[in-house]
């Protein structure tokens, strides 16, 4: 299994418009963040995580041909408004594309984006998308995908574990009973937005608190801010390191 961060920015994306900051002005490439997403590729298959803002960028850029289904960890919006690019991949193979997220979730999808789960009245216009809402692990394409409730903010988020692989985007706080579905991980990217507290997600020190208890072999830290250079990387911990666009990884599956 192959998984790619497609990417790993905040919802600015950085740089951010306007902003001339050091993370902002930086002239290294591993500072040019598209908004938060990931592919894990298996088999054949291409599964997206969320649909960003970025997200035909990003599909252009890493040479994605088929996208065969689609986990949605939360609807903000820069996590699903590249929902409507996801027609491109339709055109081409045809496909009703699975679409997986909470009740919550698809619930504002489905408002949001009505177009695209549903027939236009006699427009002719066929739904590309098929909302399917989870409340446990599931099986897709031979994996079993275990969704990891999370806390993000005064909202709840879902992360995704598959196999040895953990991604855990948009977050505060990882309840007890999502702690113990994360054991024994080769490969966790988390949250750490940037170095000072945020009310609705990890900062870097609280990203690092929260996940050393579960003794990742390696954890990345994704959502970044333009606070974040990649090259300060160098003060984590051993085993944690930051994020970038297009950092690629290989996971063990049985
Ligand atoms: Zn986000
Ligand atoms: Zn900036
Ligand atoms: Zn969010």
């Amino acid at each position: 299994m192959k998984v790619t961060i497609l990417g790993s920015g905040t919802s600015t994306g950085v740089p951010m418009v306007g902003c001339n900051c050091r993370g902002c002005s930086s002239h290294d490439q591993r500072d040019k963040r598209t908004r938060a997403s990931l592919l894990v590729q298996h088999e054949g298959r291409n599964i997206l995580i969320d649909a960003s803002t970025d997200l035909r960028f990003q599909a252009l850029r890493e040479g994605i041909e088929r996208v065969d289904a689609v986990l949605f960890t939360h609807s903000h919006a820069d996590h699903v408004n590249g929902i409507d690019d996801l027609r491109g991949f339709h055109f081409l193979h045809k496909e009703i594309i699975p679409c997986f997220g909470s009740h919550a979730t698809l619930k504002t999808l489905l408002a949001g984006f009505r177009y695209i789960f549903h027939e236009h009245d006699g427009s002719g216009y066929t739904p590309l998308l098929q909302p399917q809402e989870v409340d446990g692990p599931f099986e897709l394409f031979g994996l079993t995908v275990v969704p990891v409730p999370l806390q993000h903010g005064r909202t709840a988020a879902l992360g995704f574990r598959i196999g040895a692989f953990a991604y855990l985007t948009d977050c505060n706080e990882i309840p007890p009973a999502s702690m113990a579905l994360l054991e024994g991980l080769e490969v966790l990217v988390v949250d750490g937005l940037r170095w000072n507290p945020h009310p609705f997600h990890f900062h870097i020190e609280a990203a690092i608190a929260a996940t050393i208890p579960l003794k990742p072999v390696r954890t990345i830290l994704t959502h970044l801010s333009h606070d974040v250079l990649f090259a300060d990387g160098s003060v984590l911990p051993p085993g944690y390191e930051f994020a970038c666009d297009g950092m690629t990884f290989d996971i063990h599956t049985a």
